[in-house]
């Protein structure tokens, strides 16, 4: 059994920047376990490869990504984040925006050319996608204290710690002993997949399993494209659909690298899971053609990423709901023996911008915040 002073559970922008801002506190006896072999999270941005075109590039690979989760901060509402990023010496970008917009209203008429304003306050991305974010957090710490591939399976008070059982990839167990706990996951996964022996107090737990996992139910479509041709027709790559299966779709060019457009899967979850990946690119495909043109119909790559299919990410409950920004619920327990022992800290927790990258910057802050206050009380 490992001991330490402070355990983090979930390896997204929240668990990063808690270990982060430990650090800074002076508290390096920490643990970071996450269940899957990397780090991110809800954050993916994969390498817009499998194309001639992109070796000639003036770009590097690492550069040239694109996101399969979260693609936007708003700096001109985030200004934590924004600083953050401003920090960490990240290059942002504003969202492609101009030209018309494309709105197909339904299956038997033409999609229609309309003129849109600009998004305020503005989108902006990342260069080399969300996950520079993740690799900008994780680069300064300690990586011996990161452990990856441990799922944490339970928790058990014993004499004045907390002991939390995880399990690998190949079924082996491990304990850690820690302090204090910092929760750096959605409320409703800790409340359904992680048993607390005793039981967590039973109002906070049904408040957690009650809070929906923002993202949680969708699924983003990416297509890579030599060219950004849509731009040359005078289109800003957006469009809306009541047809499908992309609900939302937006310009995903990288400055300097690959073309690309994406698209949020307006298919519910339920529906959706009946439809096999190849049917659904397949249809992806034809929508674009339909609303972009011929040009549209063949990428050079494609990605798809099914977030409710994620077992770190999504529950069966997830998939029930329509998708609202959870509003957030107590950050841990106020009284019995979990009292001041584990502190939630995830996205889901933040009073100012719940489900957003903002929110887990602005949770772990105060998440750490208050460790070190009552560490020192
Ligand atoms: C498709 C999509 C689009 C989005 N778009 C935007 C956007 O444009 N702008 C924006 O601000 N936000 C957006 N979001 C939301 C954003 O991604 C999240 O707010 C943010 O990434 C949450 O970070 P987090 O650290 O709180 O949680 P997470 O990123 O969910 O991290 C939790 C971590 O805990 C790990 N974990 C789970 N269970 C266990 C366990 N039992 N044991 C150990 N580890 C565990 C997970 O593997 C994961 O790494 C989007 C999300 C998705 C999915």
């Amino acid at each position: 059994m490992r001991t330490v002073k402070v355990a983090i559970i979930g390896g997204g922008v929240s668990g990063l920047h808690a270990a982060g801002l430990l650090d800074r506190q002076g508290i390096t006896d920490w643990a970071l376990l996450e269940a899957k072999g990397v780090l991110g999270g809800r954050i993916v941005s994969v390498t817009a490869a499998g194309t001639s075109a992109c070796a000639d590039l003036a770009i590097a690979a690492t550069k040239n990504r694109v996101d399969l989760g979260p693609s936007w901060f708003w700096p001109g509402f985030q200004p934590q984040l924004a600083n953050l990023v401003q920090d960490l010496g990240l290059d942002a970008f504003a969202q492609f925006e101009t030209g018309d917009m494309v709105v197909e209203h339904a299956s038997n008429t033409s999609p229609r050319r309309m003129h849109s304003n600009a998004s305020v306050p503005i989108s902006m991305r990342l260069l080399g996608g969300m996950q520079s974010l993740i690799e900008a957090l994780s680069r300064p710490l300690d990586s011996a204290r990161i452990f990856t591939g441990q799922t944490v399976q339970r928790m058990r008070r014993v004499d004045g710690q907390v002991n939390i059982s995880t399990l690998d990839a190949n079924g082996i167990a491990s304990t850690w002993q820690a302090n204090q706990v910092l929760l750096a996951m959605p409320p409703r996964l800790v409340a359904s997949r992680i048993d607390f022996t005793p039981a967590l107090p039973e109002q906070l737990s049904r408040s957690w399993r009650a809070t929906g996992t923002w993202m949680a139910p969708h699924a983003k479509y990416v297509a890579i494209y030599a060219t950004p041709f849509w731009r040359q027709q005078g289109l800003s790559g957006e469009a809306r659909s009541a047809v499908g299966p992309l609900g939302e779709i937006h310009d995903a060019c990288i400055p300097d690298g690959s073309a690309a457009l994406f698209g949020f899967i307006g298919v519910p979850c339920r529906v959706r899971q009946g439809v096999s990946d190849d049917v659904m690119r397949a249809r992806c495909r034809e929508q674009l053609a339909r609303l972009f043109g011929p040009l549209a119909a063949v990428p050079q790559a494609e990605f798809l990423k099914d977030w409710a299919l994620d077992p770190y990410t999504a529950t069966a409950a997830d998939c029930e709901e329509h998708a609202h920004h959870p509003h957030p619920p107590a950050m841990g327990p106020a009284s019995g023996p979990w009292e001041g022992k584990l502190l939630g800290i995830g996205s889901e927790w933040s009073q100012q911008f719940p489900g957003y990258i903002a929110g887990a910057v602005e949770a772990a802050t105060r998440g750490v915040t208050s460790l070190t206050t009552h560490a020192t009380a």
